[in-house]
C-alpha cells in the first residue's frame, strides 16, 4: 500500500531538512506501507529549492515540484493532488506544526473505512488576536456558507484516493480548500492533537491575507452577501416609505412648519449613498470572481520537477 506525503514548501530553508528528517524518522516506524514523499516548492525566494533538490538526490522516495513563482498554498496542494501517485494522500505543512506522529493515527483511521481523515489543533500557545478573529470568521463563515467548517482544522489532513480524485475534478478558480474538503462528502472524522509552535522561519499569513482568505472563503461559497444587499434594499424601501408618510402627516397637521428639514435630507442621501456603494461593492466582488474564472488560467506553472511524465498512475 503505497501513501503519498503532500508537502508545500515557501521560503522554509530553515526547516525543510529538519521537516524531511523528522519525518522519515517516523516513517520508519511504519515498515508496512510504501510512501512516497512528493514536495512542492511553491516558488521560493530563499534557497528552499536547493535543498529540496539536495534531499531528493539522497532519498529516492522523494519527488518534487517548483513553481515558476509564488502560487499560494492553495496552488501548491492542487498539484500535489494531481501528481500524487499514492492511494492515499497526507497533506502537512513544512514547518513540523503538523506533528509527524500524527500519521500513523490518520492511517490507521483510513483503515477503518474513514475517506477523509483530519487533524483538529487546539489553539494554545496561538495569539489571542489570532484566536479570536478566527472565532469571529468561524461563526460568520457557518451562518453564511453552505458548507460546514470546523474551528481548528486545518489543512493536515488524510484524503482516500476516491477524496482526491474528487477534488481534483473541482478546477474552480477561487480556490477554499477548507470549503472544497467539506463539499466533497464521504466519510470523515477528525482527531485531535496540541498546537506546536514554529520552530523557525516566519508564518506567511500576515493580518490582511488572513482577512482575504476569510473573504474569499465566504464569497465562494455562499451567496448570502448578494441576498443581503436585497433585504437591505427591501428594509430601507420600507424605513423610507415610512418616513415620507410621517413628513406628509406633519404637512397636513400644520403645514406652516413646511421648509424644515434640511438635516434628514443630507441624512437621507449620504446613507442611501452609502448602502447603494456597498451593495455595488459586494455585485463587483462576485464580477471579480467570475473574471477570474472566465479566464481559466492554469492553477501553476511548473517550471521544474523529477517526476517524468507517465510516472504517474
Ligand atoms: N505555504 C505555501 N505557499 C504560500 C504560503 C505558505 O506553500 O504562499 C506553505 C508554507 O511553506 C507551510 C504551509 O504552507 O509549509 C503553512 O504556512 P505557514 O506555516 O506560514 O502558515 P501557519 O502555520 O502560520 O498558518
Ligand atoms: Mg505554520
Amino acid at each position: 500500500m503505497k501513501i503519498t506525503i503532500l508537502i508545500p514548501f515557501y521560503n522554509e530553508e530553515e526547516m525543510i531538512e529538519k521537516t524531511h528528517q523528522v519525518l522519515s524518522k517516523e516513517l520508519k516506524t511504519m515498515v508496512e506501507f510504501e510512501f512516497e514523499l512528493l514536495y512542492v516548492n511553491d516558488g521560493s525566494s530563499d534557497h528552499t529549492l536547493e535543498l529540496m533538490r539536495k534531499i531528493a538526490e539522497q532519498d529516492e522516495r522523494v519527488k518534487y515540484l517548483s513553481f515558476s513563482r509564488n502560487f499560494g498554498k492553495e496552488a501548491a496542494m492542487l498539484a500535489g493532488f494531481d501528481h500524487a501517485s499514492g492511494e492515499a494522500v497526507i497533506i502537512m505543512d513544512g514547518d513540523l506544526q503538523n506533528p509527524p506522529y500524527l500519521i500513523k493515527e490518520m492511517i490507521a483511521k483510513y483503515q477503518e473505512g474513514y475517506d477523509v481523515v483530519n487533524a483538529k489543533r487546539s489553539r494554545d500557545g496561538e495569539r489571542k488576536t489570532t484566536s479570536f478573529f478566527a472565532k469571529i470568521f468561524y461563526k460568520v463563515a457557518n451562518t453564511m456558507m453552505d458548507v460546514e467548517l470546523t474551528d481548528g482544522v486545518s489543512d493536515f489532513r488524510l484524503l482516500s484516493r476516491p477524496a482526491i480524485n474528487a477534488i481534483t475534478s473541482l478546477r474552480e478558480y477561487n480556490r477554499f480548500s477548507k470549503g472544497l474538503f467539506s463539499w466533497i462528502g464521504f466519510k470523515e472524522t477528525v482527531i485531535e492533537y496540541e498546537n506546536e509552535l514554529r520552530q523557525a522561519g516566519q508564518t506567511k499569513w500576515s493580518f490582511k491575507k488572513s482577512l482575504n482568505y476569510a473573504l474569499d472563503g465566504i464569497l465562494s461559497f455562499s451567496n448570502h452577501p448578494l441576498r443581503m444587499i436585497f433585504g437591505l434594499g427591501l428594509t430601507c424601501i420600507a424605513i423610507a416609505g415610512l418616513y415620507i408618510i410621517w413628513l406628509l402627516f406633519n404637512y397636513f397637521s400644520d403645514p406652516s412648519q413646511a421648509v424644515s428639514g434640511y438635516f434628514t435630507t443630507i441624512f437621507t442621501i449620504v446613507f442611501f449613498g452609502g448602502v447603494q456603494l456597498v451593495s455595488i461593492g459586494v455585485l463587483g466582488e462576485y464580477i471579480g470572481k467570475i473574471f477570474y474564472e472566465v479566464k481559466g488560467r492554469p492553477h501553476y506553472i511548473i517550471e521544474e520537477s523529477n517526476i517524468k511524465k507517465g510516472d504517474q498512475e
